[in-house]
């Protein structure tokens, strides 16, 4: 019997490498611009055709590779990264396996062209299968260009086995946002056959998530920041009103780089409970650094699953940090005024798309396979002015709106031995002194420690009966005043069902209501502090408003019942106030729990730092 044991041709040992490291073409873009910005790139171009199959071209700008190094770097296991077994455990870079240019020469038709800063010239190296081509020296610009044409060119059954255009370019898509998301001090582009899909200016990191998710998210976006010995935290979650139906926006970086985790996703949707219905999802982009030796390295560097030296710790950090950043936020609904002036500013707007360059992308279809908000080009100048507009707008949607918001109190408070700093004082935020006036019948502005506050008395009205409501139910019931003249209700039999289900919550309300057979009811008793000769009245529209809340099946039974009565009992716009009314609202609205917004997450008040108006005013 002949030897029969062999060593695979290396054209044919990458291919097989190229299989762990290549699935699709996203991966070689993942690879391609993780090299890049290894490269200390500040300006990295990505272009693709027919969704990769045909070409994918990065060019960076980069610190380039000499001859050699263009050479040596298609070999496999070769890479500038590491040296010894050590450097593993301090790894900075994105990569360090050295596999995956010798995977990509495996499986595609390779150009490299790159160029030092320091020399003349710059190389041009053609490979394919594994084979050098030809090699040259080139007149280029310092950095790298790679490209890579018809990807598993060689391997038919690989290149059968990739989906559709749409379904790859997704892919890509996907993979370019989560490296730009970690870079926004990079420039990045995407141009898709010819068409430009990205163009990301260089800026921070609020202003690239805006860049990338929409610019929707502007004001709607929460910091979360927290530092300790042990790692940090940073990043930015959507407020509990941006929360979607679908899982989408939720990035988690650690030590820059992507990582899939749905441990720490656990984390951060516990930080958000009550805040947001159970089947919805919040946005965020949550970075995490911690020094290396603290994650198992030996995870493969393409799978995004990461293993933290201890995942209770971080669990606990992750869901503390988030928590306190929301708590935050609720206590300072300030307008954000940076963020627009800064994106007004940058290129990314005013720049790239000209209006017929945008109307040619939107009717390609290529657009089609893109959702808006992935339109880097789809912020919307406003002025300064506008924007205050538009906040103040927010206030008189309809109540029915969309309403995802809504705050466990309790639930803060039990979690709160997390938070790391105290809350900011919301008696900071109260109108001081008794100088209130009413507007419109509806806002009350008064002067508080930074600037001034505009309440809005509807709004700030529902907050407070909430939470009122809120105690009643925990175990303060409101006292009951029996009627003198109990009045009947008759109903149809549907509401007759949902009647008997509220009696008891209704009870501890101050609403004293018993059944009396034939869909009958006799309310007995009102709440003391509501005036008495309305029970009937007020009763048919808590049932009919309350119907409006039935078929929302985010809630439970009692917190719609509390929605609903705070909603029904508020004083409406539109209502005069005297100037002791206005006090005592702006008395109880800074007693609530939580002033800044209604149980569906709007506004209450707004504040105006004087700052920001001085600064508005050129002063
Ligand atoms: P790794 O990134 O794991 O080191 P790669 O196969 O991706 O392995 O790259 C091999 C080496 O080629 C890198 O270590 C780096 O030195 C060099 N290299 C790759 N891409 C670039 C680039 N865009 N600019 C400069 N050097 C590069
Ligand atoms: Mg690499």
């Amino acid at each position: 019997m002949p030897d029969i044991v062999q060593l695979l041709p290396e054209n044919i040992a990458n291919q097989i490498a190229a299989g762990e490291v290549i699935q699709r073409p996203a991966s070689a873009v993942k690879e391609l611009l993780e090299n890049a910005v290894d490269a200390g790139a500040t300006e990295i171009k990505l272009f693709v055709n027919d969704a990769g199959k045909a070409l994918i071209q990065v060019i960076d700008n980069g610190h380039g590779m000499s001859e050699t190094d263009a050479r040596m770097c298609f070999e496999r296991h070769a890479t500038s990264k590491i040296k010894n077994i050590e450097d593993l455990f301090h790894i900075k870079t994105m990569g360090f396996r050295g596999e995956a240019l010798a995977s990509i020469a495996g499986v595609a038709q390779v150009e490299l062209k790159t160029k030092k800063a320091e020399d003349i010239t710059g190389t041009y190296i053609a490979i394919e299968n594994s084979v050098v081509k030809m090699q040259q020296p080139v007149a280029v610009q310092q950095g790298t260009s790679i490209s890579m044409k018809n990807l598993f060119f060689n391997v038919p059954a690989r290149r059968n086995f990739l989906k559709s255009n749409a379904s790859e370019l997704r892919h890509i898509v996907d993979e370019f946002i989560r490296v730009a998301m970690a870079f926004p001090g990079i420039f990045f582009s995407l141009t898709s056959n010819g068409q430009q899909v990205f163009h990301l200016e260089k800026g921070t990191l609020k202003q690239r998530l805006v860049q990338i998710l929409g610019n929707n998210y502007a004001a709607k976006l929460v910091s979360v920041q927290e530092e300790t010995d042990y790692m940090n935290i940073y990043g930015f979650v959507g407020k509990p009103e941006t929360a979607k139906k679908t899982r989408g926006d939720q990035y988690f970086f650690v030590n820059n780089r992507f990582i899939k985790s749905a441990y720490l996703n656990h984390a951060v949707m516990n930080a958000f409970s009550d805040m947001i219905a159970k089947d919805s999802f919040p946005m965020y982009t949550l970075f995490i650094d911690i020094d290396p030796s603290r994650l198992d390295i030996n995870v493969h560097p393409t799978k995004q699953e990461i293993k933290f030296e201890d995942e209770k710790i971080i669990y606990a950090f992750v869901q503390s940090a988030v928590k306190h950043a929301l708590a935050q936020f609720s206590v300072t609904p300030t307008l954000d005024f940076d963020l627009d002036i800064a994106i007004q500013q940058s290129d990314a707007v005013s720049k790239p798309f000209t209006d017929d360059k945008r109307s040619a992308a939107t009717s390609s279809s290529l657009f089609k396979t893109f959702t808006q908000k992935h339109q880097a080009h789809f912020i919307e100048s406003k002025s300064d002015l506008k924007r205050w507009g538009a906040e103040l707008q927010v206030g008189s949607e309809e109540l029915q709106a969309e309403t995802q918001s809504g705050f466990d109190e309790h639930e803060r408070k039990e979690n709160s031995e997390y938070s790391l700093q105290p809350y900011q004082k919301k008696e900071d935020k109260k109108a001081t002194g008794n100088n209130f006036i009413q507007l419109h019948n509806t806002f009350i502005i008064g002067e508080n420690k930074n600037g001034f506050i505009a309440i809005h008395q509807q709004n700030a009205h529902e907050r407070i009966l909430y939470e009122r409501f809120l105690n009643a139910i925990k175990g303060k019931p409101i006292a009951t005043q029996r009627s003198l003249f109990p009045a009947a209700i008759e109903l149809v039999t549907g509401d007759t069902v949902l009647l008997n289900e509220l009696l008891d919550d209704l009870k501890l309300l101050g609403y004293l209501v018993e059944p009396f057979g034939n869909n009958t009811f006799v309310i007995q008793g009102s709440p003391a502090d509501v005036v008495q000769g309305n029970e009937k009245a007020t009763l048919e529209k808590m049932l009919d408003q309350y119907k409006h809340f039935s078929n929302d099946i985010k809630f439970n039974k009692r917190e719609k019942l509390l929605r609903t009565l705070a909603w029904q009992q508020s004083v409406k716009a539109g209502t005069a106030l005297d100037h002791k009314e206005m006090e005592s609202l702006i008395n109880d609205l800074f007693e609530c729990e939580m002033p800044n917004c209604t149980p569906n997450g709007k506004p209450c008040y707004l504040e105006f730092k004087k700052d920001e108006l001085d600064k508005m005013f050129g002063r």
